[in-house]
């Protein structure tokens, strides 16, 4: 159960209501969010323990939710979880929005050159990693600090929100002043000390599910960083594991319509992850518009072959021009634009 507060409390008031559910043993986690403050109640209530919070004066309403993502929950809100990015896109929307880029900023004038043609392609938001993940400690890691100031010039120059991924707590306040949406891995979909930080961020995060976590998982691991205030959560399907060799990972988009039954959070789809080869990107990117996701994130280098990281999923910027025109044509028929 979440109990809404009224707008506005005066502190006094909140710790009475706080002292007055202690009393009826009831415990709750508070949250407070841009728009409301809420107390999640930890476990089961009593019909006539319910009533008389409801009564309460400084509550607004009670809202019940019977699953374990209390704030994640579709039934948490009446409405989907929409918000601005720039001036122009909006994410959660009736259009797809597409956020593409390179895996891995390589140099300046590589990201510079790079943003131009993927904002020719009609994509919206440009992705590169600066931090990055990588499984071998002696691949190229990225180029940090100076890495995130290229990427933020080089869609600056092109108007262009960013989205770059965060991996370690310690460089959340640097990242914060590049970008606009903070990536959250898949190997660190259940760090939850880093998943604590971001929910203080204002910024939106965009949460990758881990390559071997379930839905449940993926939505409670949203929790953590709702139950922080942050609300702006984007959830993104980038396949799992599976015993299918032919294909990096498997690309689960049972994911979608799961998880739009199930939460209010935006979803969305990586492609490139998700089949690890360049030539299923643009299937599958048509395939999860049609599932019904909200946006996609997709690799694009100007010279694929050449990617520093991850270059057998890189798609050509032609290839994701084509992708763009072609997830378009399947929005109209799932009435999207
Ligand atoms: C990436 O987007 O470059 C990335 C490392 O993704 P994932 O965490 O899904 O492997
Ligand atoms: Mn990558």
């Amino acid at each position: 159960m979440i109990i809404v507060l009224k707008n506005d409390l005066k502190e006094e008031n909140r710790k009475t209501l706080r002292r007055f559910l202690v009393d009826l043993r009831v415990e709750a986690v508070p949250v407070t969010t841009i728009t409301q403050s809420l107390l999640v109640v930890v476990g089961k209530c009593g019909e006539l323990t319910r009533e008389e919070i409801r009564k309460h004066s400084s509550v607004a309403r009670l809202i019940d939710v019977d699953r374990p993502y209390k704030l994640a929950s579709i039934s948490s809100l009446k409405t989907k979880t929409k918000f601005k990015l720039g001036e122009n896109i909006t994410i959660g929307n009736k259009k797809i929005v597409i956020m593409a880029g390179p895996c891995s900023v390589e140099s300046k004038e590589q990201i510079l050159n790079t943003a131009g043609e993927i904002k020719k392609t009609g994509a919206h938001i440009l992705r590169g990693g600066a931090y990055k993940p990588r499984t071998a400690p002696y691949d190229f890691q990225g180029l940090g600090k100076i890495g995130l100031r290229f990427l933020k010039d080089a869609a600056d120059k092109n108007n262009m929100p960013v989205i770059t991924e965060v991996m370690d707590i310690r460089d959340i306040d640097t990242i914060e002043r590049y970008t606009d949406v903070f990536q959250v891995g898949t190997r660190n979909m259940q760090n939850y000390p880093l998943l604590k930080e971001l929910g203080k961020q204002k910024k939106p995060v965009l949460l990758k599910r881990g390559m071997w976590s379930t839905y449940k998982e993926l939505l409670l691991a949203a929790e953590y960083i709702l139950v922080g205030g942050n609300e702006n959560v984007i959830l993104c399907e980038r396949g799992i594991r599976t015993h299918v060799p032919e294909t990096r990972f498997t690309l689960d988009l049972n994911a979608v319509p799961y998880l739009k039954h199930e939460t209010h959070l935006p979803v969305f789809v990586d492609p490139s992850h998700g089949t690890g080869r360049a030539s299923l990107v643009r299937a599958m990117s048509r395939a999860a518009v049609a599932a019904g996701c909200d946006g996609l994130l997709i690799e694009a280098h100007l010279d694929p072959r050449r990617s520093v990281s991850d270059a057998d999923q890189a798609i050509s910027m032609v290839e994701l021009a084509k992708l763009i025109k072609e997830v378009r044509l399947v929005a109209k028929a799932v009435d999207r634009i």
